[in-house]
């Protein structure tokens, strides 16, 4: 049986920085559910498809081929045979992905290529149903939070590292209305499991936050 480590939380909380940290430490592959969510959206993007068109949205959804593969040890994303991960990254991508995300067609699909990659290794997987959801018997579940504040700053830096234009109040903006979204949403939202350990990395290191991480996966005897 493939071991599992699931990690979920709101937009920012560090989920992928965290996530790619103990798969390292423990030899497991990392999977990032939120960049399949992304790739959908970029579909949804590409064929002038709105957030509010929930039918097209669920029409369209099958034909999106998104693939996952390993490649010197990071995550490449492939959306009808094409490398996405250098385009799914931004914030139009990001919104969309929130809004499609709602739909139960487009979490189906997604859902069933988490689990079946989670079955066949070591995962570290991040997202925001996984330990409910996605690998309800995972051997060690987070919920990794921080402020909106917090992951805001977080996200302001991330971005014009990249050298793109914005302004850290409308991004605080985006996550709180994100968060909402996730949280509020019918299908599968955003919460915290009923047995996992909560962890607020707001005034936690990256490695504080990836030992404590660590050390529940040690504890839990596997
Ligand atoms: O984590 P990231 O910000 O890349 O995810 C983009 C969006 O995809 C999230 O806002 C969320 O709506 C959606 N998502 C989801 N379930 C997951 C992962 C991401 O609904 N397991």
């Amino acid at each position: 049986m493939s071991k599992q480590i699931a990690i979920d939380g709101p937009a920012g909380a560090g989920k992928s920085t965290i996530a790619k940290k103990v798969a390292k430490e423990l030899g497991f592959i990392y999977v990032d559910t939120g960049a399949m969510y992304r790739a959908m959206a970029l579909y949804m993007i590409k064929k002038g498809i709105k957030a509010s068109e929930a039918d097209k949205i669920s029409a369209t959804c099958g034909s999106a081929d998104i693939t996952i593969k390993h490649e010197n040890g990071e995550q490449v994303v492939y959306l009808n045979g094409e490398n996405v991960n250098g385009m799914i990254r931004t914030e139009e991508v990001g919104n969309m992905a929130s809004a499609s995300s709602v739909n139960g067609d487009v979490r189906k699909k997604l859902v069933e290529l988490q689990q079946k990659l989670a079955s066949e290794t070591d995962v570290v997987m991040d997202g925001r149903d996984i330990g409910t959801v996605v690998l309800p018997d995972a051997d060690v579940k987070v919920y990794l939070t921080a402020s909106s504040k917090v992951r805001a700053e977080r996200r302001f830096k991330e971005l014009t590292a990249k050298g793109e234009q914005c302004d850290i109040e409308k991004i605080e903006q985006d996550i709180i209305e994100r968060d909402y979204r996730d949280m509020h949403r019918e299908i599968s939202p955003l919460k915290q499991a009923d047995d996992a350990t909560l962890v607020d990395s707001s005034d936690m290191t990256i490695e504080e936050v990836a030992d404590t991480i660590v050390g529940l996966y040690k504890d839990c005897g596997k």
